[in-house]
């Protein structure tokens, strides 16, 4: 479980000094945590933790890391932050993402870029870069982000950490900025499943503040016997990972796990569930469609900062809305928009889309009752170059989509490391609403 720290403001402050690795877009003031300190009580007593700064906190400011939401305060704490108060823990910085968590590296960030613990001309992934550097370099023992995509478990995989999303509507989302709501999920980077499991255990179940939160209560994951090595049933995935150019390191080390796994007794059979390969289009199309609505109340008028003008005021309502977005979203952000607001005006794509997601879906829950879980590398390759080129087809989030489309459970736990020390991952994705059972195979793994 969650280490003790004698003195949990004064660690994150020392070992955190200056934030050398841009993780961090507001800490909590030393006299504020110790103030919470005192009557913190629960299971999580005294615990500090980040929140990505796209997760509404009431003390502290909440910016999604875009120039549009710049000095924005919420009036209340997400349902995920309440929740972690009342068990005791002590919410110590907000950290830094891509702008409106749109992105994979930490680089698009309106405020600074992330940089990995590791290697600072290395990106530590993204979209939850601030929260995955911020544990990675021993700041804080966990972290709050979302994963839309992947935010979550690529860059616990690129940092060598545990990154959990759990089933769609497990956790509330209450609180999260929306980026695409049906594939958004809150979860955590810690950096042992037992952590990963006691979270679970205080931000899992039923919120009448979120319509999409499941209802009833989970089973609780810490309490879960560890499943023994022989009896698990693990399916492979082959044509999805045959299909894609793999950093050979990682190849090496998983088919080493799997044959590793076969020698002990597991059962690990060759699945093929149809259309995967249409996940990433499915993604691209369904996440930039959502995004373009639900960032339309960013007009500066009702919701988010307005630009002042170069040139005077602009002279209609809708010029005014214009020249805001257009200064204050980032060039990321708005190529999205424009790429969703197009699809949502014709009609055909999106509807393949969802079609192509339904599939998907139906398939993977399919495969799943053949299994216990999932494997799969969590990313086709070790931390990106800082200076990398774009991803905008998402090969990169090739094996986490999938379980954002069907809004199933999974988790990316370390698995090696490349010849420059830079750490990937293994992913297991669960069945539907079993996110317990999926942290104890996890745990068989770690
Ligand atoms: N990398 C993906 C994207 O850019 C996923 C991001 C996420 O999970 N928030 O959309």
């Amino acid at each position: 479980a969650f280490r003790a720290l004698p003195d949990p403001a004064a660690h994150v402050f020392e070992t955190s000094q200056g934030d050398p690795l841009g993780a961090l877009l507001t800490r909590a003031t030393p006299g504020d945590i110790a103030t919470a300190a005192l009557s913190a009580e629960g299971p999580l007593a005294g615990l500090p933790i980040g929140i990505k700064d796209n997760l509404c906190t009431r003390d502290l400011p909440t910016t999604a890391a875009s120039r549009i939401l710049e000095g924005y305060r919420s009036p209340f704490d997400a349902t995920v932050v309440e929740r972690l108060r009342a068990a005791g823990a002590l919410i110590v910085a907000k950290t830094n993402l891509d702008e409106f968590a749109m992105g994979s590296t930490g680089q698009h960030s309106a405020f600074k870029p992330t940089l990995h613990p590791l290697s600072p001309t290395h990106s530590p992934g993204g979209s939850s870069s601030g929260s995955a550097a911020a544990v990675a370099a021993g700041w804080l023992p966990a972290a709050l982000g979302s994963d839309t995509g992947g935010s979550l478990r690529q860059p616990a995989a690129t940092c060598g950490l545990v990154g959990f999303k759990p089933t769609y509507g497990r956790v509330s989302r209450h609180g999260l900025i929306a980026f695409a709501s049906s594939l958004d999920h809150i979860g955590w980077l810690t950096r042992s499943v037992a952590d990963a499991a006691l979270l679970f255990d205080v931000l899992a179940g039923p919120d009448p503040r979120d319509p999409s939160a499941l209802r009833d209560a989970p089973l609780r994951a810490s309490a879960q016997p560890t499943p023994r090595i022989p009896a698990l049933r693990l399916g492979l995935l082959p044509a999805l990972i045959e299909d894609t150019p793999i950093h050979p390191a990682i190849s090496r080390a998983f088919s080493a796990l799997i044959e590793g796994l076969r020698s002990a007794g597991a059962t690990l059979p060759d699945l093929s569930p149809a259309h995967l390969e249409l996940a990433g289009p499915a993604y691209t199309a369904i996440s930039s469609a959502e995004a373009a609505s639900n960032l339309a109340r960013y007009e500066g008028l009702r919701f988010g900062q307005r630009a002042s003008g170069p040139s005077g005021a602009p002279s209609t309502v809708e010029a005014l809305a214009t020249h805001s977005r257009s200064a204050l979203l980032g060039a990321e952000v708005q190529r999205r928009l424009l790429l969703g607001h197009s699809l949502l005006s014709g009609q055909t794509t999106l509807a393949h889309a969802q079609n192509a997601r339904a599939h998907i879906r139906k398939n993977l829950d399919e495969a799943l009752t053949h299994v216990d879980a999932l494997l799969t590398p969590t990313t086709p390759d070790t931390a990106p170059r800082r200076d990398a080129p774009d991803d905008p087809e998402h090969h990169r989030d090739r094996f986490t989509l999938p379980a954002n489309l069907a809004g199933l459970p999974a988790i990316s736990l370390p698995l090696g490391h490349d010849a420059d020390g830079l750490p990937f991952g293994l992913q297991l994705i669960g069945r539907r609403g079993h996110d317990a059972h999926l942290l104890a195979i996890a745990r068989a793994l770690e």
